[in-house]
């Protein structure tokens, strides 16, 4: 059986996910700790539960959801996924981060690229991604049909949506994002964001302000 934890850090309140399942494997997905109690944070958990991270997925680019992939990846020796898409966005928040107070903030590379449609696995477990740009231009969701839920980055959020005023975000293309490749999926899917509490489909078809179904 697939779990899921969150741990919420930085001054921007990123959700970093780490899913596991049965065969112990892990992957950890925009991992957001930046300051060294954010990373024992994480480190103990993952040896608390006898995890082993196996694969570093970025949903996309944006600092709050990078600055911990140099770290995550020197820690347990993995790779980084991420959409061809979000490359400039990665190799931007680079430039901006002094601005927002990370000066310590390191890049990691790209080892593979993430596309719509493939699939990503560990242990037992299968992740599809699905292609949802708006927010960012490379931005993807991992789906697991399996225990039903979606790890959704900053697309849908509980009564909201991703910002769009960001270079390289359209809200047009976000609101397609969401009614193709969110609302598209059962109403009983939860959904995880990168920020805040997790919803569900049906709630968000049904009462988002912004995106209708
Ligand atoms: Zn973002």
């Amino acid at each position: 059986m697939i779990r899921i934890h969150s741990f919420t850090f930085s001054p921007f309140q990123e959700n970093t996910y780490v899913l596991y399942d049965d065969s112990r494997e892990a992957v950890i997905i925009d991992p957001g700790c930046y300051t060294r109690a954010e990373q024992d944070e994480l480190t103990r958990f993952v040896e608390q539960n006898g995890l082993k991270p196996v694969k570093l997925l970025n949903t996309h680019a944006h600092i709050d959801h990078v600055l911990g992939n140099a770290f995550v990846k020197r820690k347990y020796g993995i790779e980084l996924y991420l959409h061809e898409k979000d490359v400039p966005i990665l190799k931007a928040a680079k430039v901006m981060a002094p601005n927002y107070g990370f000066a310590q903030y390191e890049e990691a590379d790209v080892d593979h690229f993430l596309e719509e449609g493939k699939s990503v696995e560990f242990g037992h477990t299968v992740l599809e991604v699905r292609f949802v740009p708006g927010h960012a231009p490379g931005h993807v969701a991992f789906v697991n049909h399996e225990a039903r839920f979606v790890i959704g980055g900053d697309v849908l959020f509980r009564g909201s949506i991703g910002r769009t005023d960001f270079p390289f975000s359209d809200f047009d293309t976000l609101a397609h994002s969401i009614r193709t490749q969110f609302y598209t999926l059962p109403d009983d899917y939860t959904v995880y964001p990168g920020h805040m509490d997790p919803t569900t489909i049906g709630r968000e078809k049904l009462s988002n302000p912004f995106v209708k179904a």
